[in-house]
């Protein structure tokens, strides 16, 4: 295949300071969970990256000091020699594909606790740590003189380690709340010396550090200094004109987080290019920028148009991190498209190693060598029997044929996709449907995968197939039971008929009750959106959980607040810290969890998110019959997915992939899934 013309503009060169980038892809320093804990497994997967064709690869944010400790989030680090030797493993890495490499030096400021050195930590201000995450009572100590000069001397000495560790562009990090948001905050920075007060004096320390981190490393290194502009706050256009030129490359995003990384469900793809155009115009400096990018027709449209010189991404390279190759070889389709979940976030927030939806492999380069895109050819072929469309079996059925495997893929329903057909239904979550796409585009391609539509398998059906291995990719349904988190026995019901399975609103069925009460002890995106589902459709709509708030393990993928707001304005009611207690008929009766108050709530339908029940007769069936699966030729039978446990799609995606790679291995679970880095 041959690459579109109208897309070289991303393959041109580009001089950033004293370095040239081959290219216009540039992975922008995003977190990864593994710092300064897991140097190979970093290494390993950033070379991925290079490997996959993006110009330059940066790390995650790196400490410049134990003052600025991020634990337990895990984060870089170059305080000393064995930071520089770990950096070199990246930086060699990335340099072996002839990518740049880039670390973000950074400060943390009043944002972080320093919970791992239990030194203070530096703020502007007298106030607690301002990571809303945390909340600890903890406070940071005020800076003073001293400690500002301090400060430029460390980060200019972990400026000089990048150089040894083999960096090539070097960050002055502005943006994100952290010690120089601080400073150039016009509200926070309550300074009345010459840091403090007017724009210029708040952003004296930014242009300070700039400079010098110039002056000891520019004859080498590119300096790029990461900085928010736009939205409704002007000032940022002022501050940024006033050291325009001072950085050899701008990497520009938006003073909102939930923008810069919101999830799919309100943010799509280039949602802020305007901002960074209206700042491009401001320098003639080369300027970076994401906007989760995936279609190569917008990224070429946005290079062409000047409002950016180089494809900022974090989720689109950790989703796909041979995006630049095959838009270079022409095969766009290839691409497997963040979905813009955050599920790569939310696992660096929880303090492991990110994992992403779309990508099984990422995170997993080093400690299983698993690649995104070479599955290796099983050393003998079998014929595979998956049952079940749903991401699992999907992904099975993927990388067995592509591992040399003889697959049928036999799926009940009509269509392929399981719960992502259903869910990509819903309000917001059409990218959803990304999963089943990538994959069925791929699957497409592989003679050795059959794939047999509404064809509902049985245990009889099975063990005649004459296959040599069987798949149980059945997934799980949503209880009535309401057994979960918080119960254990599930409700007593005296008018059971008034509990709707949320099977029935996924399968799109009509619900004629005028008021649904959605109960979710599920905490994650179903709830917020079936709600939103019913109320657009006229029902009135009451969501209860027993948690604060409702979507509340969003937190971790920054979709809480706006989950919460976009329910509201729809007219949603959210009754936060209760937890249905019983279903007498004609209402809900919830119990207030922290007070133990009980009320009734006239309702006419209950619609529980409690748990999933694996889908196991099949399973169950085949497994209790041991003589006959021998007859039969089955030498293994497993489950995968949900069918094994419930989970998230990145679950269910990574767990085929694991089936499809370890078929027919002898695995010793605890010396491959248990591998990790010891420093010993
Ligand atoms: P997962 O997330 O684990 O992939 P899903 O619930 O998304 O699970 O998908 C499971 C799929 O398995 C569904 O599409 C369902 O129709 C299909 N399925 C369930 N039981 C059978 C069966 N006995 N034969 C064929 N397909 C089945
Ligand atoms: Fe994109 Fe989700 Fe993968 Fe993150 S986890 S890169 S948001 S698909």
């Amino acid at each position: 295949m041959t690459r579109d013309p109208s897309h070289d503009i991303l393959f041109q060169p580009l001089k950033i300071g004293p370095v040239e980038t081959k290219n216009r892809f540039y992975q922008v320093p995003h977190c990864s969970g593994m710092g300064w804990r897991r140097p190979r497994a970093l290494a390993t997967m950033r070379g991925v990256k290079a490997e996959g064709g993006w110009g330059v690869v940066n790390t995650e944010f790196c400490s410049v000091h134990p003052t600025s400790d991020n634990d337990a989030y895990p984060y870089a680090a170059l305080w000393d020699n064995d930071d520089i030797r770990a950096h070199r493993l990246m930086t060699d890495a990335v340099h072996a594909h002839g990518a740049l490499a880039g670390v973000e030096l950074w400060l943390g400021g009043g944002m972080v606790t320093n919970f791992g050195t239990r030194l203070p930590a530096l703020g502007l201000r007298d106030r607690p740590q301002t990571d809303s995450s945390v909340l600890h009572p903890g406070q940071a100590r005020k800076i003073d003189k001293q400690d500002i000069r301090d400060i430029r001397k460390w980060h200019r000495d972990a400026a000089l380690r990048a150089v040894e560790a083999g960096f090539n562009i070097v960050y002055v990090y502005a943006t994100h709340g952290y010690l120089l948001s601080e400073f150039m905050d016009p509200v926070n920075n309550t300074r009345t010396d010459e840091y403090g007060g007017c724009l210029e004096n708040r952003m004296r320390l930014v242009r300070e550090l700039i400079e010098e981190t110039k002056d000891a490393v520019g004859h080498k290194c590119a300096v790029a200094t990461r900085f928010s502009v736009g939205l409704d706050m002007p000032e940022t256009y002022d501050a940024f004109a006033m050291i325009a030129e001072l950085p050899d490359l701008w990497d520009l995003v938006v003073p909102d987080y939930g923008i810069e990384m919101g999830v799919s469900r309100f943010v799509k793809e280039a949602s802020f290019t305007d901002h960074i155009a209206k700042a491009k115009g401001l320098t003639t400096k080369p300027v970076v920028a994401v906007g989760r990018f995936t279609s190569p027709d917008t990224m070429a449209r946005v290079i062409r148009l000047g409002g950016q010189d180089l494809i900022g991404a974090a989720r689109p390279s950790i989703a796909d991190p041979f995006l630049p190759i095959k838009i270079s070889e022409g095969r766009v389709d290839d691409i497997r498209e963040c979905i813009g979940c955050n599920i790569c976030y939310a696992h660096d927030s929880l303090g492991v190693p990110l994992r992403c939806t779309q990508n099984p492999t990422m995170g997993e380069e080093w400690r299983h060598g698993w690649h995104p895109e070479h599955v290796g050819v099983a050393a003998a072929a079998s014929r595979v029997l998956v049952v079940g469309g749903g991401p699992a079996g999907l992904e099975a059925a993927r990388v067995l044929g592509e591992r040399g495997h003889r697959v049928l893929l036999a799926e009940s329903a009509r269509t392929l996709g399981g719960r992502i057909t259903k869910e990509a239904r819903l309000p917001g979550l059409s990218e959803w449907a990304r999963v089943r796409d990538w994959r069925l585009r791929q699957i497409a391609k592989l003679s050795a995968v059959e794939v047999f539509l509404e064809s509902h398998m049985t245990a009889p059906d099975v063990l005649e197939l004459g296959v040599n291995h069987v798949i149980i990719a059945t997934g799980a349904v949503w209880s009535s039971d309401t057994v979960g988190r918080h119960s254990d026995t599930g409700l007593e019901m005296e008018a059971a008929g008034q509990i709707i399975n949320a099977e029935t609103v996924l399968a799109g069925v009509a619900i004629t009750a005028p008021h649904i009460v959605i109960y979710d002890d599920d905490h994650y995106y179903l709830g917020s959106v079936l709600a939103l589902e019913l109320r657009q459709k006229g029902h009135r709509v009451t969501l209860a959980t027993p948690a604060g708030r409702s979507c509340d393990w969003g937190q971790w993928t920054t979709e809480t607040e706006q989950s919460n707001a976009e329910l509201t304005a729809a007219g949603v009611e959210i009754l936060p810290n209760v937890m249905l207690s019983a279903a007498p008929k004609g209402a809900a009766r919830l119990m207030n969890v922290l007070t133990g108050r009980v009320q009734d709530l006239a309702c006419d339908a209950i619609i529980p998110l409690t748990r999933r029940l694996p889908v196991l007769s099949l399973y169950d069936d085949l497994q209790s019959q041991p003589a006959a699966l021998k007859v039969a030729g089955i030498g293994s039978l497993i489950r995968i997915g949900d069918a094994e446990a419930p989970n998230i799609i990145a679950a269910a995606v990574q767990s085929g992939y694991r089936a499809a790679m370890d078929l027919g291995e002898d695995i010793d679970l605890a010396k491959k899934y248990g591998r990790r880095e010891h420093s010993v």
